[in-house]
C-alpha cells in the first residue's frame, strides 16, 4: 500500500512502530553516519551510513554453539541498495543459516530513497533506488513523505491519507534516466576467464579484503575454535587463507582470488540464483586503497583484449 504523510504523521507512525520494535536509525557521531538507537523519526539522518548495516544481520564474530531469540528491531534510514544486498543475500542463506535466519525475520528495515544520485554509486544499473522487495521505503518531497508499505507491516500506516504507486513509479523513471545505468545485463557472456585484468589488479591489490567487508552482499565466514567456544566471523574471498585447507589451497593467486570475486558476483550467483550479486552501492570502490573500481569489471572491452 501507498501512503502520504507528513513529518508530524511519519513521527506517529515511528512512535507506534517502537512499541513493537527496538527502534535504530542513521545518526551523526563524531563526522560519521551510523547507526544507533533512536527514539523520534526526526532525528534520523537522511545521509548514507558510513558502514552498510549488515552487522544487524550477520556479526561480525559470534559463537555458533549459542542461538540466542533475538529481539524485534526496526533499522530506519538504510539507502537502498544496501537494503536490496540484504534480499539478495536472503537467496542464499535465508532458511540455511539459523543465525541469519532469527535475525533477518525479526528485523524491519525502512529504506530511505535517495532524491538524487550519489557519487559513484550506480544502483540505476540494478534496477534503481525504489526496490521491489521491502518492508517500509520512504521517499520524502519536501516537507511530505510518500510511503510504500509491505502487507506485513501495513497495519502501522492504514489510519493516514493513501495514494497510488504512480508518484514511485515516475520517480523511478525519471532517477534511471538521469543516472545513466551501466550495461550490466551479459556481462556474465562477456567476462573472460584469462582477462589481463586480473592479473592487473593484484599488481595493485594489499589483499586487505575491504571490498568484501564493506559490501551488503558478501555473507562468506570463518569458523574457528577459540578458549572453549566454536566462532566465526567475517571472512573474505580475497585473502590468501580462504580456501587453505590441509590439501593446500585452491587458489594461490591474488589473480585467481580477484577473478574469483567478480566471476561469483557476476557469472556464478547470476546463473544459478538469477540476479547479480551486487547492488551498485559503490562501497567497495570507496574503501580499496588502490582504487580497484569493480565499474570496470562491467564495462571492460573483453573482447577487444
Ligand atoms: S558495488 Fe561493490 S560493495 Fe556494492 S554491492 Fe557491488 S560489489 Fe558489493
Ligand atoms: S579493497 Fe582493494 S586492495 Fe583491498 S582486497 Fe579489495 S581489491 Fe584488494
Amino acid at each position: 500500500m501507498n501512503y502520504l504523510l507528513s513529518k508530524d504523521e511519519m513521527d506517529a507512525a515511528f512512535h507506534s512502530i517502537s512499541m513493537d520494535f527496538k527502534c535504530y536509525g542513521a545518526v551523526e557521531r563524531e563526522g560519521e553516519v551510523v547507526f544507533d538507537r533512536v527514539n523520534s523519526f526526526g532525528g534520523i539522518s537522511e545521509e548514507r551510513s558510513r558502514y552498510a548495516p549488515k552487522e544487524f544481520l550477520i556479526s561480525r564474530n559470534e559463537d555458533v554453539l549459542v542461538l540466542g531469540t533475538q529481539d524485534r528491531k526496526a533499522v530506519f534510514g538504510v539507502k537502498s541498495c544496501d537494503l536490496k544486498g540484504f534480499y539478495i543475500m536472503d537467496r542464499q542463506i535465508l532458511g540455511k543459516d539459523p543465525f541469519y535466519t532469527e535475525k533477518r525475520r525479526n528485523t524491519l528495515f525502512a529504506n530511505f530513497v535517495c532524491n538524487e544520485p550519489c557519487d559513484g554509486g550506480f544502483c540505476s544499473s540494478f534496477g534503481g533506488p525504489v526496490l521491489d522487495e521491502y518492508d517500509l521505503q520512504i521517499l520524502r518531497e519536501g516537507e511530505m513523505y510518500h510511503v510504500m508499505v509491505s502487507e506485513k507491516y501495513d497495519g502501522y500506516f492504514s489510519s493516514f491519507q493513501r495514494e497510488d504507486s504512480s508518484y514511485f513509479t515516475s520517480f523511478k523513471e525519471e532517477f534511471n534516466r538521469k543516472a545513466e545505468p551501466l550495461q550490466v545485463e551479459g556481462v556474465e557472456d562477456r567476462m573472460k576467464w584469462d582477462s589481463k585484468l586480473w592479473k592487473e589488479y593484484a599488481s595493485r591489490c594489499i589483499s586487505c579484503g575491504a571490498c568484501n567487508f564493506s559490501c551488503p552482499t558478501c555473507y562468506c565466514f570463518d569458523l574457528y575454535d577459540e578458549g572453549g567456544e566454536r566462532k566465526r566471523e567475517w571472512d573474505s574471498c580475497i585473502l590468501g587463507g580462504f580456501t587453505s585447507s590441509s590439501a593446500g589451497n585452491i587458489r594461490n593467486g591474488l589473480d585467481e582470488r580477484l577473478r574469483q570475486r567478480f566471476y561469483h558476483k557476476f557469472v556464478y550467483f547470476k546463473r544459478s540464483k538469477d540476479t547479480y550479486l551486487c547492488t551498485g552501492c559503490d562501497r567497495c570502490v570507496e574503501d580499496c586503497p588502490v582504487d580497484i573500481d569493480i565499474k570496470e569489471v562491467i564495462t571492460h572491452d573483453y573482447s577487444g583484449e
